[in-house]
């Protein structure tokens, strides 16, 4: 595990087993915020570790800034806190949560230990404010990655935990694509210095435009190449030939699990532009994410130990008509 005091009392952390995935702490004179854990319970308790060893303070909330379980399954390593999230988050650890690490645990031992513990304080519209020290924090709403995401603002420091909302290259198969985009809007309105990404590396004051402008250019570059896999006679063989380099971004991002989040990208934008054109899934391509690392990612993802087949999820994004204003399922079509 990586570890960086990024300002007075606000400390940063980086797994360094799973696709760079990061947490946060924000300490005060008598007490600790955390936020998000990490994907692994050993990590998650070597920051438990160095909190209590070093910071020396208790940790009264632990804020969850989506439902996944490389953020929220470390949950049960704080007793002691008061956890926070979106309602939806709440829900999703409650249903594919549950089943998920249930699942997981058969084939990871080291999960053995681990449970499910779904927040105490949920909201799902407006912002929370939370004083740590001297320290304002503001959390507030920043969906896309998916629609329980929520991010952390220390006003005084201009730092933002963003959580997944903002990922070194955006993963959108479980997202919406304008929310994203609006998400971006927001984040880039708040005059940072830091930008915590939910995984990868902190990016400074000074990186932010261009980091914008490659999350935004790639989302583009998506969109693209989704609209002319429709015209293909082979959109599978066409996908398969857009790489992650292809639209902007580097495959050694998340620890080199960047191409095959790309490929579900690809797959997912796809499946929106058949979706809205009301075309016939019977006989499409369906590209699989090639046996690799990812697989840790996929296997540590609630919603892909339940995946649903192809099928379904046509049938899901089938029913959006909103393709123009949102690309992505409405809200109660995204229960997973
Ligand atoms: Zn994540």
């Amino acid at each position: 595990m990586q570890r960086e005091r990024i300002s007075d009392n606000v400390y940063w952390l980086q797994s360094e087993l799973y696709a760079q995935v990061t947490a946060g702490v924000i300490v005060g004179p008598q007490w600790a915020i955390v936020v998000d854990t990490l994907a692994l319970p050993e990590e998650t308790l070597a920051m438990r570790e160095f909190i209590d060893n070093e910071l020396k303070v208790p940790v009264r909330y632990l804020i969850d800034t989506h439902s996944h379980a490389d953020h929220a399954w470390g949950n049960c390593f704080f007793p002691e806190a008061t956890i926070i999230s979106h309602t939806k988050c709440a829900q999703y650890l409650a249903t594919s949560g549950v089943a998920a690490l249930e699942a997981t645990k058969k084939d990871n031992p080291s999960f053995a230990n681990s449970h499910i513990v779904l927040p105490h304080l949920t909201f799902d519209d407006g912002e929370l404010t939370l004083k740590v020290g001297k320290k304002n924090l503001i959390i507030m709403l920043t969906p896309g990655h998916t629609d329980d995401g929520i991010s952390v603002f220390v006003e005084e420091d201009r730092i933002l935990f963003a959580g997944d909302a903002f990922m070194p290259i955006p993963a959108l198969y479980e997202g919406n694509y304008v929310d994203t985009l609006n998400t971006y809007t927001k984040i880039d309105s708040l005059g940072l210095e830091n930008i915590i990404q939910g995984h990868g590396d902190i990016i400074l004051r000074g990186e932010i435009e261009e980091a914008m402008r490659e999350n935004i250019n790639y989302l583009n570059k998506l969109k693209e190449v989704g609209e002319k896999a429709r015209i293909k006679r082979n959109p599978g063989e066409y996908l398969s030939s857009i790489h992650v380099e292809d639209c902007g971004k580097s495959r050694v991002y998340l620890g080199g699990l960047a191409e095959n989040l790309h490929k579900r990208n690809l797959i997912w934008i796809y499946k929106q532009v058949i979706a809205q054109y009301g075309m016939p899934t019977e006989d499409e391509y369906e590209p699989e994410p090639e046996e690799d690392d990812f697989d840790n990612l996929a296997y540590l993802d609630p919603n892909d130990v339940n995946a649903h087949s192809f099928e379904d999820d046509i049938d899901e994004y089938g029913s959006d008509d909103d393709w123009d204003d949102g690309y992505g399922p409405d809200d109660e079509d995204d229960e997973d």
